[in-house]
């Protein structure tokens, strides 16, 4: 048998190349077009964020590394506008790389969004889900074993496997689209796990953007889900959290397209407390919890 342990999806050697100052490059675009000296800086590059005038964010170039399920990292290279450089199953053994201490089999598996009685079921070592994963690591490992070029035996890898693994780089304007698509209810769990990461990390080395990043509701200020049975109309789907933003009787309700056209008549906006509202909740899915 093999050692294999669950890790959690990671993003790990995050920067902001330019450092705390990134953001100035975009106030200079900005005064290269002509935006005047009387709006101040810090002024000018929020207003650049919030009103969506995108190009010049280009300018700030990030890097970083993540860790994913082999089966999700597709909804990873969905976005385009990102350069990356991947982990090769065909070059590399996946118990081994260079993220890696010593060889170990890595799987990602979202046990903490089962139920007591669903972990009971399907998770033990000899059980459906975590046994089955297990069970395919080690064909992996056998057919290496017997000589078979790792090309052709990672056929049997499973889609839990840990070697979504990427070195990226990406400019402003790009993550904050993946940020604005990722951080939703209705994006996947690694994906929300990966972008809540993102988020503080980018607050954290970019404090000028703090309260101008969000789901595409709270940067646009209406969400474009419109028509999402059980995400922001009908009931609740039973798998999805809640979305914090869709109860009309709030201050932090973001109205859906079609729920704007009608006119709904809203509350004045508390961004405060929806900041606080949804960093709670990226906190939860950063944690992988
Ligand atoms: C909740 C959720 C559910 C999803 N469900 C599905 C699904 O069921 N099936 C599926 O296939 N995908 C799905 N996606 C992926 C989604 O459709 C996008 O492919 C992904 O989010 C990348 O977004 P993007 O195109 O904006 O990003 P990028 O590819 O980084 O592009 C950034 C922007 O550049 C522009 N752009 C890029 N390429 C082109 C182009 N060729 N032509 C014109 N403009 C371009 C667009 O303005 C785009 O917004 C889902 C995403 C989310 C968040």
């Amino acid at each position: 048998m093999v050692n294999i342990e669950i890790v959690k999806p990671k993003i790990w050697n995050f920067k902001v190349v330019g450092g705390q100052d990134a953001w100035k490059e975009v106030v200079y675009s900005a005064r290269m077009s002509g935006v005047p000296e009387v709006v101040k800086d810090k002024d000018v590059f929020k207003m650049l964020v919030e009103n969506d005038y995108g190009s010049a964010l280009e300018h700030i170039i990030i890097k970083f590394d993540l860790k994913m399920s082999k089966g999700n990292a597709p909804e990873f290279l969905e976005h385009r506008i990102v350069s990356h450089s991947g982990f090769s199953t065909r070059y590399i053994k996946v118990d081994e790389g260079i993220e890696k201490q010593k060889p170990m089999y890595e799987v990602i598996l979202p046990l903490h969004l089962l139920s007591v009685s669903q972990l009971q079921e399907i998770v033990g070592n000899d059980k459906l889900l975590k046994g089955g994963v297990d069970a395919a690591i080690n064909r992996y490992q056998t057919l290496l074993d017997r000589k078979i070029p790792r090309e052709i035996a990672r056929y049997v890898l499973p889609f839990a496997q840990a070697v979504g693994i990427y070195h990226v780089t990406i400019n402003l304007r790009s993550l904050l689209n993946f940020l604005s698509l990722r951080l939703c209810v209705r994006a996947s769990p690694e994906m929300r796990c990966l972008a809540s990461q993102l988020y503080f990390l980018l607050l954290g080395r970019l404090p000028e953007i703090q309260g101008l990043v969000g789901c595409r509701g709270f940067m646009k200020g209406v969400c474009p889900e419109s028509g999402v049975t059980g995400v922001r109309t009908g009931l609740q789907h039973w798998f999805y959290p809640v979305c914090p933003f869709k109860n009309r009787k709030t201050a932090i309700c973001i109205p859906t397209k079609k729920e704007m056209r009608k006119g709904l008549s809203l509350k004045e906006f508390d961004k405060d407390m929806a900041m606080i509202v949804q960093e709670k909740l990226f906190m939860q899915w950063a944690r992988w919890e």
